[in-house]
């Protein structure tokens, strides 16, 4: 009888979860599938949006998280419930961690099992609650557009942050007619909101201006905000008019260039602690910039710190906060600097003495790394791979970086030249990061070239992901920094060994000379051992040229190295 009558169209919450992502501009999800999320997962791609499927929800949520940072547009991590949801934390807390956008969307147990011991059984709203600005559960499909777009404006306005959607499994069946999603998603729409930003008012400005014009020795500061809000140009505008020099995070490496003649970072130690004035956008006080504190800053130094965050100020009480997106801001002070222009000039005895202390570090680090020295030290090699991402040019590499020492070593020798090409273990120090970014990087940037150059035991916490870099074909090669360990080698004094258990590995050591260039080759991806510059050189030229997944498994003398200063009291 029924068939007789035209039946009206339905959609259900799956196909409705993505066209509300799409109509969005969600364009990319990251996830692992499985109950009650795989519908989810081929629906989206039907709606145009390309799902990059993990092996693990941890490395999947650091891409998510990592895809946010890069594009400035929440990146969207799927789980399945339980432990899917509890890998995929990683992601999200590291997205709190570092300010940014990110979603984690988990299906979860049906509501009418809740309470009794349902597979996959866990209160994920309540799981999430200590890593997540926002979190939201979808009780029925009505809401589904709604609870999408809240998540998405939480996680990218304001301070970006990880936000949450729960999708229970009762939910994920339900349908409604194609007239009625079109409904919900318009209504939806027009609600949509932004976190509210206060704006810096133009006496705040004006002071701004007035300390950096006073000011003795002045410093430009900036890290992953600025990145964040693309205030790469008008921080340029900014350094070059007034001549101040800069001095740029980990992260913010490279949205002025390494090589700029103001650049501050190999005279970083005279810089911080001797500027008068610190102009410090779009990064924290935290531990990476010795929360501001004596001795490695002035006792007298004044902060102006912009943020779109006002609890950061509140919290940092510096001498004047700027609250507001880095980039409008700076141009709010250049704005106001073109009125009454100033510029320090070359010959300005503090720009002189940062560039005196700059060149004179420069030459000591360049005549260390100019030995070869085999076996690998960290330097040697690390020498031989700046060289070649710098001769990729433009568009450069994107560079991961993660490991004690290779990290360390990789952010004072490698060269940054443009914006947020640098991804790092970050404001937590995450280490097990590097092939989730990498696959976030290839997949945001696919005209750049993405290198990893990753200790042998932060490649080794997501090491299956190579698979997932040649599923996809990813122009990702990936360094290894072999020497059997984390720190490398048993560096315990010998009266430490001792016990029943004495004959075991030292809890730093992994099976020495390990062949992490083969796993690569298990899946059909270029694999290569290199020990000596001529290998390494022949290794990065080839596999720079191929575009293709590569490990380079680089062997490093297990007893190089030793680690990062800023920690080293703490282990
Ligand atoms: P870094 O590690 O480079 O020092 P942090 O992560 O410590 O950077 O700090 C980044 C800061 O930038 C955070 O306090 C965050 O609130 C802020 N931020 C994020 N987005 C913006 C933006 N668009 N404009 C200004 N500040 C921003
Ligand atoms: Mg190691």
């Amino acid at each position: 009888m029924a068939d007789n009558y035209p039946q009206p169209l339905l959609v259900d919450t799956n196909a409705l979860v993505a066209r509300s992502l799409a109509r969005a501009g969600v364009d990319r999800m990251f996830g692992v599938v499985g109950i009650p999320v795989t519908g989810l997962a081929n629906r989206a791609v039907a709606h145009g949006i390309r799902f990059i499927a993990f092996h693990n929800e941890q490395s999947a949520g650091y891409a998510a998280s990592a895809y946010g940072y890069l594009t400035g547009r929440p990146g969207i991590l799927l789980t399945v419930s339980g432990p899917g949801c509890v890998h995929g934390l990683a992601g999200l807390s590291n997205a709190l961690a570092n300010a940014w956008p990110m979603v984690l969307i988990s299906g979860s147990s049906d509501q009418r099992d809740v309470g009794r011991g349902d597979f996959q059984e866990l209160d994920q709203i309540a799981a999430v609650k200590p890593f997540s600005k926002f979190s939201v559960k979808a009780t029925n499909i009505t809401q589904i557009p709604s609870c999408v777009f809240q998540v998405l404006d939480h996680a990218g306005s304001g301070r970006p942050g990880g936000c949450y959607l729960d999708l229970p499994s009762d939910v994920l069946h339900q349908t409604v007619t194609e007239a009625e999603a079109e409904k919900l998603l318009i209504d939806a729409e027009k609600e949509r909101k932004q976190e509210g930003v206060k704006i810096v008012s133009n006496s705040e400005i004006e002071k701004a201006v007035s300390l950096l014009r006073k000011a003795e020795r002045p410093l430009i500061v900036f890290g992953k905000g600025a990145a964040i809000a693309r205030a790469e140009n008008s921080l340029k505008k900014l350094v070059e008019t007034t001549g101040i020099p800069f001095l740029p995070t980990p992260m913010g490496k490279g949205l002025l260039p390494d090589t700029h003649e103001l650049a501050a970072t190999a005279a970083r130690s005279l810089a911080i602690g001797k500027c008068d004035v610190a102009l410090v956008v779009g990064a924290r006080l935290n531990w990476l910039l010795h929360f501001g504190d004596p001795p490695k800053w002035s006792k007298d130094v004044s902060f102006i710190l912009v943020d779109i965050c006002e609890e950061e100020i509140e919290l940092r009480k510096p001498c004047l906060g700027l609250v507001g997106d880095a980039k409008e801001v700076v141009e709010m002070i250049n704005k106001e600097i073109k009125e009454d222009p100033f510029c320090l000039g070359k010959s300005h005895p503090w720009v002189e003495a940062i560039s005196k202390k700059s060149k004179e570090n420069v030459l000591k680090m360049e005549a260390q790394l100019a030995k070869d020295v085999v076996p690998f030290n960290f330097l040697t090699p690390m020498r031989i791979i700046r060289d070649a991402i710098v001769g990729m040019g433009s568009p450069a590499p994107i560079v991961v970086s993660e490991g004690a020492n290779t990290m360390d070593v990789g952010r004072a020798v490698l060269v940054q030249t443009e914006p947020r090409t640098r991804l790092d273990a970050g404001t937590w120090g995450t280490m097990g990061v590097g092939l989730g970014y990498c696959i976030a990087a290839a997949v945001a940037s696919p005209d750049r070239l993405v290198v990893a150059v990753e200790g042998d035991s932060g490649f080794g916490f997501s090491a299956m992901e190579v698979e997932t870099l040649v599923r996809y074909e990813l122009p990702v090669v990936v360094i290894v920094f072999n020497n059997g360990g984390v720190y490398g080698g048993d560096r315990r004094d010998p009266e430490e060994i001792t016990g029943p258990y004495k004959d075991d590995p030292a809890p730093t050591s992994f099976v020495p000379g390990a062949a992490y260039h083969t796993l690569i080759e298990a899946f059909g991806g270029k694999g290569y051992l290199v020990g000596t510059p001529e290998e390494l050189k022949s290794a990065l030229a080839e596999s720079f040229a191929a575009r293709k997944p590569a490990v380079i498994n680089v062997t490093i003398d297990p007893y190089a190295g030793a680690e990062s200063g800023r920690l080293q009291h703490k282990n």
